[in-house]
């Protein structure tokens, strides 16, 4: 039974929809049932009472919450889940009204009418809501006081008339001000995920994809790999004797270093290519669709464009070099192997010299 429950609340929740979507697909389920659930016993009621109209009314209202609800689990799409709760706040409207037409149960039936305000506000958001609870307000101000009071079948004092309208518009109000503050926070609180999911990926130094951020990209473009039969390969860049570098400069100046040269990288990079700092003056490249010759031939232009292009630190042009190490990724071996590769041909290039691009084919072809 609480398994038969859990399942109908949760049908047409889906992982792929944000947090927001799935609460209200939820809420849809709950209020869809209770809707049915109370409209169907009130319609028997009537029914057994002989208001046979209101009893149909009452039975046309359930059958359209259960359609509502239907529609959002059949189709999930946005447009299929706005048209769901185009229909229930409609029916929730229409029968509200009819109430406070007819006055329904011994003069009881405006008392539904609190239930628009949250309702609408909670499925519709902050402005359609508000544009909605206006058009119901009007509505109901022309029902009580309009055309000489023609269009109610039932009588209302004044009294209970305009302190229904004022204590409605109360609700409106708060309900309005609450779906505000409850949209800000939410926005508030994915900005802040994401920034922090941003933060978690990144290097404040530099701005690129941290080691987090590259492993991620790796495993990403592993998967591609194998689904799409493409190899990919990776590079390991070492600048050259950077501790020099910072035993002259200092350590503030050799962090200004490093960011010059990720935008010398990044510049060259084409759009699919992914650059990250793998760690202290190291940097990790990922070439998408990229065999090895195809890496080496990019990285030999990003090598000719760091040489060529003297790095302004303070009122001195630095030349800085690099060496890097080449490895591609295939069926036959797996990311870590590749690291491992590139760092060995990585090595082998500072062995053989430094500012060089070295593919570990011709590592292991010497060796
Ligand atoms: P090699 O050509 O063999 O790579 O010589 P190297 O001097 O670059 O040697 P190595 O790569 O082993 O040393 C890296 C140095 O980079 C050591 C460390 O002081 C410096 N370093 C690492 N991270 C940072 C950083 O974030 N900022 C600065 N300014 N220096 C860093
Ligand atoms: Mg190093
Ligand atoms: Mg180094």
């Amino acid at each position: 039974m609480i398994s038969a429950i859990k399942q109908y609340v949760l049908s047409g929740v889906s992982r792929h929809y944000k947090d927001e979507t799935n609460r209200r697909i939820m809420v849809v389920n709950l209020f869809t049932a209770v809707g049915m659930f109370i409209t169907f016993t009130l319609g028997i009621r009537a029914l057994f009472g002989g208001e046979y109209s209101l009893s149909t009314l009452l039975f046309f209202s359930s059958i359209a919450f259960a359609v509502s609800q239907q529609i959002q689990v059949r189709y999930g799409t946005p447009k299929a889940r706005t048209i769901s709760i185009t229909l229930l706040i409609s029916c929730l409207m229409i029968l509200t009204l009819l109430l406070l037409i007819s006055g329904g149960k011994d003069n009881t039936g405006p008392l539904w009418i609190y239930l628009v305000p949250p309702v609408t506000m909670f499925f519709a958001g902050f402005v359609r809501g508000l544009l909605a609870l206006i058009a119901y307000t009007v509505t109901c101000a022309v029902i009580l006081f309009g055309f000489d009071e023609k269009l109610l079948m039932t009588s209302y004092t004044y009294a209970f008339k305009s302190r229904l309208l004022y204590s409605f518009l109360t609700v409106s109000f708060l309900s309005a001000f609450y779906e505000f503050s409850r949209q800000k926070s939410y926005e508030t609180a994915l900005y802040l995920s994401e920034q922090f999911e941003r933060q978690a990926k990144h290097d404040h130094l530099t701005q690129l994809l941290n080691r987090r951020g590259a492993q991620q990209s790796l495993e990403k473009e592993y998967a591609r790999m194998k689904r799409d039969n493409q190899v990919f390969s990776i590079a390991i860049a070492d600048i050259d004797r950077f501790k020099s570098i910072n035993d002259t400069l200092g350590h503030e100046q050799g962090d200004e270093v490093l960011k010059k040269i990720s935008k010398v990288f990044s510049d060259r990079l084409r759009g699919q290519d992914v650059l990250a700092r793998w760690g202290g003056e190291e940097f990790m490249f990922i070439f998408p669709n990229t065999d090895e010759s195809g890496a080496v031939h990019a990285l030999e232009q990003i090598k000719a464009a760091l040489n060529s292009s003297p790095l302004n630190i303070g009122d001195q042009a630095l030349h800085v070099t690099s060496s890097f190490g080449v490895s591609e990724v295939n069926s036959t071996n797996s990311v870590a192997s590749a690291i491992k590769q590139a760092d060995k041909a990585l090595y082998f290039a500072k062995e053989n010299g430094r500012d060089k691009v070295c593919p570990i084919s011709s590592v292991t072809q010497q060796s």
